[in-house]
């Protein structure tokens, strides 16, 4: 449904008659989540800057819901890592990872963040990944802003269908434990 030309965010699938709607808790959860990620935006060069304009009037991330930003970890849902990571940074990533309450996720933006991109030097971590797990990743060097929302509403769609019994799985556990976090 719109209302001019913002969009409003449609009801979860379910079942409605006159005077009720009824669906389950788990696809409320993930239209509420969905449509009020909070960033916390790692940014250490130029893809931050893509990321301002990102944030800007022209593209406006609180078309999203996104429009407040943490930069406290307890208080963010989505780590948003934008640039190069030089390995001195990779323990401090991690620990801001860590002090983020689940459920988290992790949006790698351009190609030094995803792989080093061209600083494939002793100095710079080859990609966030070897420390924290990334959700979706954004090509480029530097992404459009156009990109780097694709990225949020991918990270959109993985809010609004994970189960919410996911953080509780030994999958997911197992997978925390394979980058040795608890
Ligand atoms: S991917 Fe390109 S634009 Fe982004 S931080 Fe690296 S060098 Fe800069």
């Amino acid at each position: 449904m719109t209302s001019g030309r913002v969009d409003i965010a449609a009801k979860p699938p379910g079942i409605e008659g006159a005077g009720f709607f009824a669906t389950s808790l788990e696809k409320v959860v993930g239209l509420a989540r969905k449509n009020s990620i909070w960033p916390l935006p790692f940014a250490t060069s130029c893809c931050g800057i893509e990321f301002m304009a990102t944030m800007g009037a022209h593209y406006d991330l609180a078309r999203f819901g996104s429009e407040r930003l943490s930069f406290s970890p307890r208080q963010a849902d989505l780590l948003m890592v934008m640039g190069t990571i030089a390995k001195k940074m990779g323990p401090v990533l991690r620990q801001v990872y860590e002090q983020m309450a689940e459920p988290r996720w992790v949006l790698s933006v351009g190609a030094c963040a995803s792989s080093g991109g061209i600083f494939d030097t002793y100095s710079v971590l080859q990609g966030i990944d070897r420390i924290i797990p990334v959700d979706v990743y954004v090509p480029g060097c530097p992404p459009r802003p156009e990109q780097i929302i694709d990225g949020i509403l991918k990270i959109q769609h993985l809010v609004e269908t994970e189960s919410l019994r996911r953080r509780d799985s030994e999958e997911y556990k197992t997978m925390l434990n394979a980058y040795g976090i608890e």
